[in-house]
């Protein structure tokens, strides 16, 4: 756990257990940020398989992390076999992780989450870091529990009461849900309203109407932005609403409105996600010496190979990743990034990479022990392992602030790897 100050985990009346805010929370603070415990293969759509799977990871758990997957909500109990019960709650409590192919994870706290339809947090699969993520969606007061929404579209009490029955087996009682009849049906006509207006503006979108009638689709974009307001304040559907409008001005020749329409897109993006979730520019943030080729590699985001003597960029993650994103020792994960060409050239010359991280802590015991800091902000040990144990470097050489580069650097999986460890860097030199 990165960071578990703004929480404690409760008897929530009614719900079990859940999360409180111990601590006035501002809206768009990252809650939580937790690696997976256990997590299904991407793409892999065979249930028994996914079975298997998932009971190796439970029997590999260590004792205290089993002990708390074991102890999680199932509402399939009537199963019998060790593999189904955990089966059960795997499927009762998984959160998906959502980076193109479909998988789904168990993290210890986030799946403590409840739901709430008028939820205060926004969840997020991570995928630059790996990890899952919950934001303030507005202001938490001391006391207040924190909720996520477990449904993907908004829809009326009825729907959402009967999805959350099928698939959950609990009923509602959040704010939205308790609203007295008539507001309840108000509440209800705005969101029956609201995904009426999703249809219409994306077939819009699709079928070339942002062209042909501007004003009508940046009509119905408007309603929705007034719905969502009356709906509750800073609603997660806003962001996509505004790159909606954000498109069909700047279609029709109208960058003043589109420079606004994207800024409150990515402005709220950044409150749901964090600002680690995309790729964050500024819009003056164009380099202005490069020419015109460059410029060009530069816009699309094309790897380039050095020339020699050419100064390397920094900010170019696939020359310099992070620690997640590291190709796995004699893995062909992320070859693709990691050589010249196309992955399956035979004549692709293989490339280099380096990783660099922020000593933040050292000690010099037995061996040189590092703790350093990676560019997505991602905390790891570093031991060395070397003949003379880290003394080949000149004590002025470590200190904190400086960084650690370690060229061509792989992830390789130690036996001993703890579960929130997955593995360790190899050679280190330099400062
Ligand atoms: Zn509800």
């Amino acid at each position: 756990m990165d960071d578990n100050s703004f929480y404690a985990i409760r008897d929530v009346p009614g719900k079990g257990k859940g999360l409180v805010a111990v601590q006035k929370i501002k809206k768009g603070t990252r809650i939580l940020c937790e690696e997976p415990i256990i997590i299904t293969p991407q793409g892999e759509p065979e249930i028994p398989r996914l079975r298997v799977t998932v009971a190796q990871q439970v029997d590999a758990l260590e004792p205290s992390l089993r002990q708390a997957f074991l102890s999680m909500r199932n509402i399939y109990p009537h199963e019998n076999s060790v593999e189904k019960l955990y089966w059960g709650i795997f499927q009762t409590n998984a959160l998906p992780v959502e980076n193109g192919e479909i998988a789904s994870a168990i993290f210890i706290e986030a799946c403590r989450i409840n739901h709430a339809c008028d939820r205060n947090g926004q969840k997020r699969w991570n995928d630059n870091i790996k990890k899952h993520t919950v934001h303030a969606l507005r202001d938490i007061e001391k006391g207040d529990e924190i909720t996520i929404c477990y449904l993907g579209v908004d829809m009326g009490r009825d729907s959402r009461m009967k999805t959350l029955e099928d698939k959950f087996a609990f009923v509602c009682s959040c704010r939205l849900c308790s609203l007295p009849a008539e507001e309840g049906r108000e509440s209800d006509r705005r969101l029956d309203r609201i995904y009426q207006l999703d249809g219409l503006i994306s077939r819009g979108l699709a079928f070339g109407a942002l062209l042909s009638s501007p004003l009508q689709m940046l009509r119905y974009v408007d309603e929705q932005v007034r719905l969502y307001n009356e709906q509750g304040p800073d609603d997660s559907g806003l962001p996509q609403a505004f790159f909606d409008a954000a498109q069909i001005v700047i279609a029709n020749g109208d960058l003043a409105r589109g420079r606004i329409f994207a800024e409150r897109a990515v402005s709220g993006w950044r409150t749901n996600s964090g600002s680690d979730c995309k790729e964050n520019t500024a819009v003056d943030e164009v380099p202005s010496e490069l020419e015109k080729g460059a410029f060009e590699d530069w816009l699309w985001k094309r790897f380039v190979p050095q020339r020699e003597g050419q100064p390397a960029d920094l900010r170019n993650r696939s020359s310099f990743p992070g620690f997640s994103d590291l190709p796995t020792d004699g893995g062909a994960d992320r070859m693709d990034i990691f050589q010249d060409g196309v992955a399956d050239d035979p004549h692709a010359r293989p490339r280099h990479w380096c990783f660099l991280a922020e000593i933040v802590d050292y000690s010099l015991l037995l061996r040189l022990e590092m703790e350093l800091k990676d560019v997505n902000e991602e905390m790891l040990p570093l031991f060395f392992y070397t003949e003379a144990r880290g003394n080949e470097l000149a004590p002025e050489d470590i200190c904190r602030g400086y960084t650690v580069a370690v060229l061509d650097a792989r992830h390789h999986k130690f036996r001993w790897d703890r579960p929130d460890f997955p593995g360790a860097v190899a050679e280190a030199t330099g400062n």
